[in-house]
């Protein structure tokens, strides 16, 4: 079982993308998703999460390390939906129910491993648990929790149980497990009210024996570097290159502009500096 806050985490990823409140809710699940996808790594493994459905946020892509590093993005930050009953952020219809929910592993083998799963109600938790189910044999249970008000973020965090392959009793105990999150209530509720990981833990796994394995600090941080950057626009044709010129106001000097996908950063280059035969 892994739980996690990431109230701080995903008011970094609102803020840096300037997310409605519902497009920060679904980019919050998808962080939190995979800062949980992230704590089952080891080294330099690194996991991608893509929430791709039909609805009107286009997508949304978190990725993490085993560090606790996670960073990530929506396509379309900017929409807008009205609230379902008990005033409540609609993820599902802004991601959309029909679509795909894609896991990338990149475990540092030649290739990626990519498994793939049908979304089943594109509110994230329950189409990640169907991916382990379905794809990876594991049964498991998830909770994805993020609470905003009009300032930003106030809580935000997540569980993940999953019941060994060759456990005692394997289907007693997923079913469990999986009763006593529903019995939890809303995370998001539990961390605003002060719940620690810790205490999230033992509220999910009342009646089954547990102890603590591990603790690490989770945060919003990216991969990405000038030097990356760079990197990727030298090796563009020059037309597309011309495309992202541009000069800026009260300044005489054209530069070529580049911003970071995962976190909004925003890298500025003299043409001569992606000169390609320099
Ligand atoms: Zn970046």
């Amino acid at each position: 079982m892994l739980a996690v806050r990431t109230s701080r985490t995903v008011e970094e990823a609102r803020l840096r993308h300037e997310t409605t409140p519902v497009a920060t809710a679904a980019l919050g699940r998808a962080l939190t998703a995979a800062a949980l996808l992230g704590a089952l790594l080891k080294g330099k493994e690194t996991v991608t999460l893509r929430i791709i459905g039909d609805g009107p946020l286009g997508g949304v892509i978190a990725d993490a390390d085993a560090e606790g590093n996670v960073r990530g993005y929506v396509k379309n930050p900017r929409v807008d939906l009205p609230l379902k009953e008990a005033s409540k952020l609609d993820v599902g219809a802004a991601i959309g129910r029909r679509g795909f929910l894609h896991v990338t592993r990149d475990l540092g083998l030649k290739e990626p491993y990519t498994g793939s799963c049908p979304l089943v109600s594109g509110e994230i938790a329950e189409d990640l648990a169907r991916y382990f189910a379905h794809s990876e044999q594991i049964p498991s249970a998830c909770a994805l929790g993020v609470r905003v008000n009009r300032e930003g973020v106030v809580a935000a965090g997540g569980l993940l149980v999953q019941v060994l392959p060759g456990t005692e009793d394997l289907e007693d105990k997923a079913r469990m497990l999986e009763e006593n999150l529903k019995g939890l209530g809303a995370v998001s509720s539990l961390i605003e009210e002060g719940a620690s990981p810790e205490d999230l833990v033992a509220m999910a796994t009342r009646g089954v024996p547990t102890r603590i394995l591990g603790a690490q600090e989770v945060r919003f941080r990216c991969r990405c570097s000038r030097e990356r950057i760079e990197e990727v626009l030298v090796s563009l044709p020059p037309e597309q290159l011309a495309e992202l010129l541009s000069t800026r106001e009260g300044s005489s000097e054209s530069l070529i502009e580049a911003c970071c996908h995962f976190c909004r950063e925003r890298y500025r280059f003299r043409p001569e500096e992606l000169a390609r035969d320099k």
